[in-house]
């Protein structure tokens, strides 16, 4: 393989630093030219020292003159704020970037991106959720590769690598269903912060711990999976598996199915799309069938778990819905971490704001940016609102 330059947008995160970690094995394959962070000085500092890439970025101004006082006497370019992430994924020295940033903030460096001809390793789903079409439109266009790094599409990527486009039925997402799997909607009500970010398969940042334990995750990979294969809204079901041994699967014309397995691990993602397509040897934990007797399966309770519903009708109705869903369910999760909503009503603001947002069948660029805005304004007011309420009934 040839030596790839690296951007990892997010390094400071639960997937940017699994990237370093892949790197660390293998310095021989890839420069990191660009990290990025958006509070974290102190880690970010770290890595660079370690990494020494040609530039970072602090999106947080107030801490670019420390990191600066570190990093510029190293030879270091020390950027901030938002509108860098922009600039710097630009740069001739870069490949690939890696989005592992968190929400609706990756989604104009990762069009700056595309449109500069970087091929994007894609962990940040939001963008795709958002904008989906116009990404992958501006992909093509563009003639670079979104190769992802969730878990399940990338289980579905590899899965597809050798067939024809046209021979693909269904594709089947796996969900492990969460710490909360099998409750009821009344033991839903009392859920704490704490025990939703309680995940038992995987470790992760704090917005997809939510997404994971109220199903939104899977709601938002739905969209995700719609995108990045262009399927049919019919042609994506999601089936629940506890283990997560099964990463997802692939349904041919003749009835085969094709599955991607293996331990839990998200670095084997994060290696695949850094080198697709070529495969590398590591030394990640090997799975062990005796260790794993039961693979079992179950369907999703979109009952209980509204915003898996949530999702799927957002994606059905097309236009900037699925934006107006993921502005709701970013400001609701912000509002469950700070303690002034309950889990439940998380599904709630995000029903609301998604009846109350116009609709925009067909939106460009700057629609999706006001139909965040305005999404993100509504949910907010939602969230004062119901503050009171929730605070006296608990
Ligand atoms: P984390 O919260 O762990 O990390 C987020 C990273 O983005 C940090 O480096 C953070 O910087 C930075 N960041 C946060 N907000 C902003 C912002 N507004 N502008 C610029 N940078 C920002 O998230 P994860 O690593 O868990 O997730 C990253 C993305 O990958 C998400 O879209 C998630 O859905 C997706 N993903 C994650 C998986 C996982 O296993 N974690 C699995 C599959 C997908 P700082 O540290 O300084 O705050
Ligand atoms: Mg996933």
């Amino acid at each position: 393989m040839k030596k790839k330059r690296i951007a990892i947008l997010g390094a400071t995160g639960s997937i940017g630093t699994q990237a370093l970690s892949v790197v660390r094995e293998h310095r021989e394959l890839f420069d990191v030219e660009v990290l990025t962070a958006a509070g974290n000085a102190t880690l970010l500092i770290e890595q660079a020292m370690e990494f020494l890439p040609k530039v970072v970025v602090i999106t947080d101004e107030s801490k670019r003159a420390a990191v600066d006082e570190v990093l510029g006497s190293k030879g270091i370019e020390v950027l901030s704020g938002q509108q860098a992430l922009e600039e710097v994924v630009q740069r001739p020295l870069i490949d690939i970037v890696l989005t592992a940033l968190v929400g609706f903030a990756g989604l104009k460096p990762t069009i700056a991106a595309i449109k500069s001809g970087k091929n994007i390793a894609l962990a940040n789903k939001e963008t795709l959720v958002v904008a989906g079409e116009l990404i992958m439109k501006l992909a093509e266009k563009n003639e670079v590769a979104i190769l992802p790094v969730d878990s399940e599409h990338s289980a579905i990527y590899q899965c597809l690598v050798g067939e024809e486009k046209s021979t693909l039925e269904k594709i089947y997402l796996t969900a492990s269903g969460g710490p909360f799997r099998g409750k009821d909607a009344t033991s839903l009500s009392t859920i704490t912060k704490k025990e939703a970010l309680m995940h038992p398969n995987w470790v992760m940042g704090q917005k997809i711990t939510i997404d994971s334990a109220s199903l939104m995750n899977k709601g938002l990979e739905v969209i995700e999976a719609k995108w990045l294969f262009g399927l049919d809204v019919d042609q994506i079901e999601v089936v629940v598996h506890p283990q997560s041994i099964i990463h997802s699967l692939v349904q041919f014309k003749d009835g085969s199915l094709k599955a991607q397995m293996g331990l839990p691990d998200m670095k084997l993602p994060i290696q695949y799309a850094l080198t697709y397509p070529g495969r590398l040897a590591n030394t990640f934990e090997r799975f062990d069938f005796l260790k794993h007797p039961c693979l079992s399966f179950e369907q999703p309770d979109t009952k209980t778990f509204a915003n898996l519903a949530l999702a799927f009708d957002a994606l059905r109705s097309g236009g900037n819905m699925p934006c107006v869903l993921n502005a709701a369910n970013e400001v609701a999760v912000a509002a469950f971490l700070r303690d002034e909503t309950g889990f439940r009503e998380m599904s709630t603001i995000i029903s609301e704001t998604l009846q109350k947002i116009p609709f925009i069948a067909s939106p460009k660029l700057d629609d999706y940016l006001q139909t965040d805005k305005e999404a993100r304004l509504f949910a907010e007011q939602l969230v004062t609102k119901k503050k009171k309420v929730y605070q006296i009934e608990k």
